[in-house]
């Protein structure tokens, strides 16, 4: 069997800065760093670095502690938070290492922006993301309602039948930077079809063009092996997005998170295999399972 990992897969540069900077706090500092919720979306690699000392708390625990915390460390991931999770690290007296991504840094600007544009209007913020994602949880903090979220098309035909969002005035559409694209297009078009004579539509285009360029390339990664071994924690919803994009480009298409998932009878010995991964899987993760594969 020929097995072959896909040279694009791999932290995207946000989960690298954040990862590398938690390895220079854990050298450091010797031993113990807290990162509110999971660095990175991948079970391998957040057991690898809670190995070095890397304490996850969640938004619970932040709320029930009673402080001051002093001398701790903690650090805010990739996908940012809202301006109140701040002030509660601050108020609890943890030193603080921001490694929220620069591109979602940018898009949750532009939101505090354009809620100031549509504030008077009694306009409206749509984002195409997944409810309840950190990163979305993050960019709807950022302000004071107005914000409605939808993770499809059809989720927004709802929207707009039960007369959440209103189309007679004006819209602006974002999106989450790990979603598709092809699903923003889709949401783009349902909203434009929809807005009343006189009240405008503003799309951002707020997809991660690391994203958006692993799109065009995995689909053709995929279609060029006979079987695809795809490499994801089970909690990354851009692992979700990319492993149906290689599903619907082959079918021989497996999601796993680790080796032990491997199964013999997903090969056969003329098989070309593809081994590819989200922006959260790690390249010694891919390797691992490569190398599982030729050992079948
Ligand atoms: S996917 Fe893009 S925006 Fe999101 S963390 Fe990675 S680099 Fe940043």
């Amino acid at each position: 069997m020929q097995v072959e990992i896909d040279p694009h897969s791999g932290f995207c540069g946000g989960v690298i800065r954040a990862i590398s900077e938690a390895e220079r706090v854990l050298d450091a500092e010797g031993g113990r760093l807290y990162s509110l919720g999971a660095i990175v979306h991948n079970e391998e690699e957040l057991a690898r670095l809670q190995r070095r000392g890397l304490v996850t708390l969640g938004k619970e625990d932040l709320q029930q502690m009673s402080g001051p915390v002093t001398g701790e460390t903690l650090l805010i991931r990739a996908h940012g938070e809202p301006p109140q999770v701040y002030e509660r690290v601050k108020e609890l007296g943890f030193k603080l290492i921001d490694c929220t991504c620069p591109v979602v840094l940018g898009l949750q600007k532009k939101i505090r922006e354009a809620y100031e544009r549509l504030r008077a209007g009694g306009g409206q913020i749509v984002i195409f993301g997944k409810i309840g994602h950190p990163e979305v949880l993050g960019l709807v903090g950022q302000v004071d309602g107005g914000v409605t979220v939808v993770e499809t098309p059809e989720q927004l035909r709802e929207r707009l039948e039960d007369g959440t969002l209103r189309t007679d005035r004006d819209i602006e559409l974002f999106s989450q930077t790990t979603m598709s694209p092809e699903g923003y297009r889709q949401v783009r078009e349902v909203l434009s079809g929809a807005m009343a004579a006189g009240a405008s539509l503003s799309v951002h285009d707020t997809i991660c063009r690391q994203v958006a360029s692993r799109h065009r390339e995995l689909s053709e990664f995929a279609r060029a092996h006979d079987v695809v071994v795809f490499v994801s924690g089970k909690e990354s919803s851009n692992g979700k997005v990319l492993c149906e994009l290689c599903s619907r480009a082959n079918i021989r298409t497996w999601h796993i998170g680790s080796a032990d998932a491997l199964r013999r009878e997903w090969f056969r010995p003329e098989d070309r295999v593809g081994v590819c991964g989200a922006t959260s899987t790690p390249k010694w993760l891919l390797e691992e399972v490569a190398q599982a594969i030729k050992m079948i």
